[in-house]
């Protein structure tokens, strides 16, 4: 539910009316008692190194502030404990990071502190707490009653907040268990402070604070090396599958969206450079990739030209930190950007943009990942790559560039597949083979026999357009395989490129006369064709049958003729 303006009014006017006057009428009340300054300063110094480290306990920053809470309550009762409270809510807020505006967060957060500390000092003082005892076995008890009280207020705020914004919270969660378990945990340290600090004085604070904040810090530490372990992990993962993958589009979809993702990126680009420019190969947004319909920008241009101008990854954490820069296509809402060059032997080949709607959401650590993922992923595009053009070489002859026996071959068996599932209600098989080539070759050489072969190869690429599928078969002999072809259409076909080649001029360079002088010449071709299913359901059947054709029907009666076969 957003955050709306009249729900802040409400919050404000509410804040208005609770906390300055509550405030006013707890001194009345409950006036503190006589306060050594330095003793007071030394406290709020604590409070504010506490608010500076928070400690990560279950994915989420917690801030162990509570132990100094209680401490100061027993020494200073109500209205100091409140102010401390309302100051680890301001700096807590300013510090932490959500998309929340902090016109929202400070009155909502500063009522519930102010409520909860509120409630749990009325508690203390209505089971007879007093203040400053020494009385170890009550000071627990009233202690406990303190702290429980406000644990529950926060919990029930927490809870009625919810339900009121239209989510269907559960009193008793994990949170709140964790919650309690906090509290509990942070319980003793509360007692040993407030008495530590009795008997020995400020320097209590030292006894207790450092040991605690040295822990925090490592445990800190031992956090985000714990993240960056969970993130490594997944990285390797990532790449593994992207190695695994065998088209370069294949490698681009999935890298973009795995990388989203990990970084919990609510949009992904790659952008291509080259040429001077960056063109959008990849655009991943709503958790699903798009089609990219940005136009290219010069590469100098926009956070992509930042980055491949100075070859060096950015993050920015917030709109207005890359506002003034951004010339292409982001979406309105967001916030938080980190863009890093794709780089492959060094040089810089594109850019990875990855963009959040909250503010903060990216960490420099990540950037090493990223860099690591970068690697496996232009080394994943490169072999796949490689691997098409092998593909595409090996499905193909050398010469004409038409597809070879072995590709033609497979078709042929695929095809016959579909005939016999019924997919495919019929195949023809065109053979073609021309007429006295050797003779050619003997009169006008080799070349020009090659050159033939390759002007000829373009004819029946163009006749056949996208019907089917063109194939040298072997030295002059030539395949057209034409799904959905019946035997008349396919007769009429060769007979089209039968006329056409006996007319056409081909261009050749006479490298046996004495002058290399270009010079046309005439071919003829001999055309046999069968059809499945009607004259075999066997590929290589097909095969021979339109042979026999050519060889007997056309060969034999003459040359320059097209066969069909005849059982
Ligand atoms: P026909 O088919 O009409 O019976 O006579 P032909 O002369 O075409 O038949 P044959 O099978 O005897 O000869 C085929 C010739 O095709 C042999 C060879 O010189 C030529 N040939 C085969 N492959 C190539 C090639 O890649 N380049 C060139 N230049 N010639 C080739
Ligand atoms: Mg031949
Ligand atoms: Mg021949």
């Amino acid at each position: 539910m957003p955050v709306t303006t009249k729900r802040k009014t409400v919050l404000w006017s509410l804040w208005i009316l609770i906390v300055p006057v509550g405030l006013f009428f707890v001194y009345q009340k409950y006036p503190p008692p006589e306060i050594d300054g330095w003793n007071l300063l030394a406290y709020a110094l604590f409070f504010i190194i506490a608010c500076l480290m928070p400690m990560n306990i279950n994915g989420s920053s917690t801030y162990l502030v509570q132990w100094a809470t209680v401490a100061v309550f027993l020494k200073y009762g109500i209205f100091i404990e409140i102010l401390f409270s309302q100051l680890t809510v301001f700096i807590v807020i300013l510090r932490s990071r959500t998309s929340e505006p902090l016109s929202f967060r400070i009155p909502f957060n500063s009522l519930m502190f102010f409520t909860a500390s509120l409630s749990a000092g009325l508690a203390f003082f209505a089971v007879g707490g007093q203040l400053g005892s020494l009385n170890i076995e009550k000071i627990v008890l009233y202690a406990f009653v303190f702290q429980f009280t406000s644990f529950l207020v926060n919990q029930l705020i927490f809870y009625y907040y919810d339900k009121y914004t239209g989510a269907d919270p559960k009193f008793f969660s994990v949170d709140m268990i964790w919650d309690l378990s906090i509290t509990l945990l942070v319980f003793p340290y509360a007692l040993a402070l407030y008495f530590s600090e009795m008997y020995i004085g400020l320097s209590a604070l030292l006894f207790l604070g450092i040991p605690f904040f040295i822990m925090t810090a490592i445990m800190k530490m031992y956090n985000s090396s714990e993240k960056i372990n969970v993130e490594l992990k997944k990285a390797g993962d990532i790449g593994h599958q992207l190695a695994a993958r065998l088209s370069t589009d294949e490698v681009l979809d999935q890298f973009v969206v795995q990388v989203a993702d990990l970084f919990k990126a609510d949009y992904a680009y790659v952008l291509d450079y080259r040429d001077n420019q960056l063109q959008m190969l990849r655009m991943f947004e709503n958790m699903e990739l798009q089609k990219p319909t940005v136009p290219p920008v010069r590469y100098n241009q926009g956070i992509g030209g930042k980055v491949v101008t100075t070859n060096a990854a950015i993050i920015y954490d917030r709109k207005s930190q890359w506002s003034d820069i951004v010339t292409g296509h982001l979406p309105i809402d967001t916030e938080s950007i980190m863009a890093t060059p794709i780089a492959r032997n060094n040089k810089t080949e594109g850019v990875l943009m990855l963009a959040s709607r909250q503010k903060y959401a990216f960490a420099n650590h990540q950037l090493q990942i990223i860099d690591i993922l970068s690697t496996y992923f232009a080394v994943s595009l490169e072999k796949a790559s490689y691997l098409q053009q092998a593909i595409a070489i090996s499905e193909r002859c050398g010469l004409t560039k038409l597809y070879n026996y072995r590709y033609m071959d497979d078709q042929l068996q695929k095809n016959m597949v579909k005939i016999g599932n019924g997919e495919l209600d019929q195949l023809s098989l065109v053979m073609m083979d021309i007429d006295r080539f050797k003779g050619i070759n003997d009169q006008y050489g080799h070349q020009s026999g090659n050159d033939i072969l390759i002007q000829l190869a373009r004819i029946i690429e163009e006749e056949v357009g996208g019907e089917g599928i063109c194939a040298r078969y072997g030295g002059e002999e030539f395949v057209v395989l034409l799904p959905n072809y019946g035997k008349d259409l396919a007769l009429l076909f060769a007979e089209n490129l039968r006329k056409r080649i006996e007319i056409h001029p081909f261009e050749i360079v006479n490298d046996l006369g004495t002058e290399r002088e270009l010079q046309i010449i005439n071919i003829t071709l001999s055309i046999g064709v069968s059809t499945a299913p009607e004259d075999s359901d066997d590929g290589m059947a097909l095969i021979r049958n339109a042979d026999r054709a050519l060889y007997i029907g056309a060969k034999q009666a003459g040359r320059n003729k097209v066969a069909a076969y005849a059982k």
